[in-house]
């Protein structure tokens, strides 16, 4: 072969290997964490290893955009929603500025895809959309003008409207979550009951619970708390998980090194993204009495 021939054939090797890495690149679910003021979590560290469960398996590729700190001027926060097939919120702080607020709930309202973790049903009680579009909130002054307490009861949902602050927790613990929606593509094929690490369970929560589909509850003060659901506001798709609690330090992320919490994360987050997910249910989901870890935030190799 002629040097020029050689030097031909490399150049037609090298477009089509970057070709195809460009084409792997382009399946990604293309995600925006937004994070950054969290005066009860570690919000780093949270956020840190729900981009590390996200890309190593191989959906999503994630970009973050921290806010300002607490204290420092919010109007500068104004990431481009527009550009994500997906939007994970993990944030407990300041309400965002007005053209960010109505940025988001363009993208909501268009069809964007939402993921709502743990303490981000607490912030911005004072945005009526941001209320709408997770659904059910806690604390942050909610209480019965925001709408119903919504909980499980005898296979029905019950919209309680009594007087009463939204949102309780008690000391952490391990519980067991029911799948209560088999059907739905995010819990198919999940085992009926399963097995939740030591974690902050949420109870307790109000809000306008509009087009709301509880997924999953637990057994919290004597009532099946809703602790996964979906919203659908107009086009939107809304996962909200209140699992995952980070503590103030970077060695209290245990409770999202849970397997389960790792496994409805992902496929909620698919769901939100694409309306469907094709994620197999892995061999290491956990069972009613036995919960099991993924502490390096992977999908082991003999899941499937
Ligand atoms: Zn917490």
């Amino acid at each position: 072969m002629k040097v020029i021939e050689r030097i031909i054939l490399l150049f037609l090797i090298a477009m089509f290997c970057s070709t195809t890495a460009m084409y792997a690149q382009d399946k990604s679910i293309r995600t925006l964490i937004v994070t950054g003021q969290d005066g009860s979590h570690w919000w780093k560290g949270a956020s840190d290893a729900l981009k590390q469960i996200l890309e190593n398996s191989g959906l999503f590729k994630v970009d973050m955009a921290i806010t300002p700190a607490s204290g420092e001027d919010i109007s500068t926060f104004q990431p481009d929603f527009s550009k994500y097939k997906l939007v994970l919120i993990n944030y407990g702080g300041k309400t965002w500025n007005k053209s960010t607020r109505e940025n988001f709930e363009k993208y909501v309202y268009n069809g964007g895809g939402v993921v709502i973790i743990h303490s981000s049903v607490i912030p911005m009680s004072d945005w009526k959309a941001y209320n709408e579009i997770v659904g059910l909130g806690a604390w942050d002054l909610r209480n019965e003008k925001d709408g119903p307490y919504l909980y499980w009861k005898d296979g029905k949902y019950v919209y309680d409207y009594s007087h009463g602050w939204a949102g309780h927790h008690d000391l952490q613990h391990i519980t067991v979550i029911d799948n209560r929606a088999t059907d739905h593509p995010i819990l198919k094929g999940l085992n009926p009951h399963w097995k939740h690490f030591k974690d902050e369970i949420y109870g307790r929560l109000r809000g306008p619970a509009r087009d709301v589909e509880i997924l999953a509850t637990t057994f919290e003060h004597g009532r099946d708390e809703p602790i996964m659901w979906t919203v659908r506001p107009r086009k939107g798709r809304v996962f909200v998980s209140v699992l995952g609690h980070c503590g103030n330090d970077p060695n209290m992320n245990y409770s999202m090194k849970c397997t389960g919490y790792q496994v409805t994360l992902l496929r909620g987050a698919e769901w939100a993204a694409t309306g469907a997910v094709a994620q197999p249910v892995p061999k290491d989901f956990p069972l009613e009495d036995t919960y099991s870890l993924r502490p390096d935030f992977k999908i082991p190799f003999n899941a499937y």
